[in-house]
């Protein structure tokens, strides 16, 4: 069995990375920047924040923090992404969710500017994707390719089988690994919480992604000899470890390839927002130019 080491990756990721921002430094005599917007006092948001400015940081960006009290008003919220739309010094916009109730989440998604939609959550980038011209990828699915590409494991052609259709995670990755492209091309089948039959549908799979926040769901009867397995789940379970969404041991001792978690997918996320932070960069200067 093979381990598929995200924290190794994304370190190699951060560090082309971070050669592609001097390059573009150099050439341009600006830093891509990134600013985040943290609405309320959400601890797992604020560490989320923290990390993804720090890696920025860590690979010569610039990055600034708007954190706005839970009481702030859509209308204001609404006001500062306008602005950060029209800031050229801000290539990547990050609205951190889940956002207070009484924000309509897809509201600010839409608000923010294509091209400094880092998330590639919003409308014109998804259908960007949908249409098979990818603009920004978003990031936890993009990872989760990367993961694959990169420990050559084949994706075309496979049957890949994600369990999980949520926007930010297994609709764009089915949207990304069915690409008419290399590196993609995969026969993709995306179970939910309505499918009748999931192990039905997992048994067949090369590649199985579980996506979908229930700990250790995918068991080892779930998957067939040799099958790739990619776990993005994250749980905290009641004595405070850590475990994703399939019962590693069992399914690692029949999988050819598996990712841990933690050092899985997680820190490729923000290795794939810094790829697209540097890439919104890219775009926007030679849009001005
Ligand atoms: P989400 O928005 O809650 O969506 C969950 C999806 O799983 C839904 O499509 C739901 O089906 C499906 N589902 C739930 N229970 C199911 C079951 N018993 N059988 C089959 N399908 C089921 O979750 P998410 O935001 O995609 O996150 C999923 C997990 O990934 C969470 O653990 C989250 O913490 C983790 N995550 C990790 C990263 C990372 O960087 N590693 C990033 C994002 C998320 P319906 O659509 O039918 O309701």
């Amino acid at each position: 069995m093979h381990l598929l080491d995200g924290k190794q990756l994304a370190a190699t990721i951060r560090e082309e990375t971070a050669q592609a921002v001097e390059e573009f430094v150099s050439r341009h005599g600006k830093r891509p920047g990134l600013a985040a917007v943290l609405v309320g006092d959400d601890p797992a948001s604020h560490i989320y924040v923290k990390n993804k400015r720090k890696a920025c940081e860590k690979v010569g960006m610039a990055s600034w923090l708007h954190s706005l009290p839970a009481s702030t008003p859509q209308a204001e919220l609404l006001q500062l992404v306008q602005k950060l739309n029209q800031d050229p010094q801000v290539h990547g916009i990050l609205v951190q969710l889940p956002l207070p109730k009484h924000i309509d989440e897809a509201t600010v998604v839409r608000a923010v500017s294509p091209l400094k939609d880092v998330d590639g959550f919003g409308p014109e980038n998804l259908g960007l994707l949908a249409a098979g011209h990818p603009r920004y990828l978003p990031c936890t699915p993009h990872g989760c390719q990367q993961l694959l590409l990169r420990n050559n494991i084949e994706i075309d052609g496979a049957n890949v089988v994600i369990v999980g259709r949520s926007n930010i995670v297994g609709k764009p990755l089915a949207l990304i690994l069915m690409q008419k492209a290399k590196g993609a091309n995969a026969t993709v089948t995306v179970c939910h919480s309505r499918t009748r039959d999931i192990p039905h549908w997992t048994r067949q799979a090369d590649i199985v992604v579980v996506a979908i926040g229930r700990p250790r769901f995918l068991t080892a009867d779930m998957i067939r000899p040799g099958a790739v397995v990619i776990d993005v789940g994250i749980n905290r379970l009641e004595d405070g470890s850590l475990v994703g969404d399939v019962d590693f041991e069992p399914v690692a001792k029949i999988a050819s390839a598996i990712t841990p978690v933690p050092g899985g997918v997680g820190p490729m996320t923000i290795a794939m927002l810094l790829h697209n932070t540097l890439c919104a960069a890219r775009l926007q200067i030679e849009q001005r130019s």
